[in-house]
């Protein structure tokens, strides 16, 4: 990441002042407030009810999975939880909002004071303040390519839960609020409150943005940009806006308390519409739920259940496995990579070769295959076996990566793939003499240098055997015969 803050790019002392609002749709069976099924890509309007679509009558109930989920995340981030907390109505019109009106939580949200510390470029910025966490529900959608020149809208979403997670104005530049979105998706993940998926939209952001003089406390004014979904196009919507802000002002303008959309595709943020104050959307408490009371042992039973979290997997790797913090984090970025890495360093005798093959040999193959290390069908332990054969010598290293990519297509165990390829490494002296003989014979011009004190060019006669041993000669034993062999007529 190599974004400075945009400000600063262009050389005018300006600073970047940036607060994230990040809805999170949480992992339940069914709706917030009825028994609707969530799913993903369902056909449209199949995924409804009286309650969801807000027909005269039906009386929301809520979803106490979802509860305890946002709770689950409140906990991990810090937050004061309270026992008692209200759910208010956010009346508007909007196509896509059949009840014209959103049931979410206005002045009495589930838990409020949190942080998260988000490592940024460098270190040494503080941890990220999170002003509040509360739980609400989706809206529809509009689906405005589904025919020519018509919107139609699909409800399936509607009702669907979600926690909206706002951050105090702690982020000073696009770089450190990617770092805090990274971090906040990984540890959402590490607790299994939501799937995350920015693609799919159960992660959205959308983030409020001004400028101001370094050193300067007073509040400039922000605006609103939406419409970013993914990390790069986070960034550089930030980057564009904070710019745009600096423009105006330098060009002795003012910035406008406005929405702007992200557009990708011109690379520009846009007005949307003029941002609605807090009261254009009338807030009330919501009369058909009662207030929402958290049980104590329930928030207890929450924060005893808590997984190990990212950085404290961190800090454990490096106490444990003696790894860098940069590995340890590499390794950390989701709980079935670590699991898979802790079982191989539990199957070799040295953890920090298990962490070299996992982040090498395995997070390429992942990434060239698109699939998760866990899913490429390798068993810890087997890979363990593999750098034992490497790092007992039966192997060199670029035979034992041959070896895994056999191991991957064929499904065999590192042993199998081994002996039926003929795969062990060669350290037969006649057969090593052979190839000796013929690099010799072929390269004439190098061998008179080489005796005649060139003696670097023993690497290069190094390469040539290895080359015609197809990388299966014992590379100790291929120095010592062609050193003998060139010291020799
Ligand atoms: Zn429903």
């Amino acid at each position: 990441m190599s974004e400075e803050s945009p400000a600063k790019r262009k050389g005018i002392p300006h600073e970047t002042v940036i607060g994230l609002e990040i809805h999170v749709q949480l992992k339940t069976a069914s709706k917030m407030f009825c028994g609707c099924r969530v799913a993903f890509a369902a056909p449209p309007n199949t995924l409804v009810c009286p309650v969801c679509l807000g027909l005269p009558g039906a009386l929301p109930v809520v979803n106490e999975r979802a509860v305890e989920l946002a709770v689950r995340a409140a906990v991990a981030l810090g937050c004061t939880v309270h026992p008692r907390s209200a759910f208010a109505r956010k009346n508007y019109f909007y196509p896509d909002l059949p009840k014209g009106y959103q049931i979410t939580q206005y002045d009495r949200p589930l838990a409020t004071d949190g942080s998260l510390d988000a490592p940024a470029e460098g270190g040494g910025a503080p941890p990220v303040r999170i002003r509040r966490l509360h739980v609400e529900e989706d809206s529809g959608k509009s689906l405005h390519d589904r025919f020519p020149e018509t919107t139609a809208i699909d409800l399936n979403r509607a009702g669907v839960p979600l926690v909206e997670i706002v951050t105090e104005p702690d982020l000073h530049s696009p770089a450190h609020a990617r770092a805090f979105l990274v971090r906040l998706k990984q540890t959402l993940e590490y607790l299994e409150v939501s799937d995350c998926n920015m693609e799919e939209g159960s992660l959205r952001v959308d983030a409020n943005v001004s400028v101001r003089r370094p050193g300067s406390h007073e509040l400039a004014t922000k605006t609103e940009v939406k419409n970013m979904n993914s990390f790069s196009q986070l960034s550089k919507a930030l980057a564009f806006e904070a710019s745009r802000q600096v423009d105006l002002l330098e060009g002795g303008g003012a910035v406008e308390h406005e929405t702007m959309l992200w557009d990708p595709v011109r690379g520009a943020t846009r007005p949307m519409r003029g941002k609605e104050e807090a009261h254009d959307y009338r807030y009330f408490p919501e009369p058909d739920l009662p207030t929402l009371v958290l049980p104590e042992a329930l928030i207890d039973t929450v924060t005893d259940g808590l997984p190990e979290l990212p950085w404290e997997k961190i800090r454990r790797f490096v106490q444990t496995y003696g790894l860098r913090e940069y590995d340890a984090g590499v390794l950390s970025a989701d709980r079935r990579l670590a699991a898979f890495f802790e079982a191989t360093a539990e199957a070799t005798p040295d953890p920090k070769t298990a962490a070299n093959w996992v982040m090498g040999e395995m997070l390429a193959i992942s990434n060239e295959l698109g699939q998760h290390v866990a899913e490429l069908g390798i068993e810890p332990v087997e890979l363990g076996r593999l750098i034992d054969r490497v790092e007992t010598g039966a192997l060199s290293h670029t035979l034992g990566k041959q070896v895994l990519r056999r191991m991957i297509e064929t499904g065999k165990p590192a042993d199998a793939v081994i002996d039926e390829e003929g795969l062990s490494l060669v350290s037969d002296s006649d057969q090593i003499d052979e190839w000796v003989g013929e690099a010799i014979r072929e390269n004439p011009a190098e061998v008179e240098r080489y005796r005649d004190g060139e003696e670097k060019l023993l690497a290069f006669f190094i390469g040539q055997v290895m080359r015609k041993s197809r990388g299966k000669a014992d590379p100790e034993r291929v120095r010592d015969r062609l050193a003998r062999a060139l010291a020799t007529d």
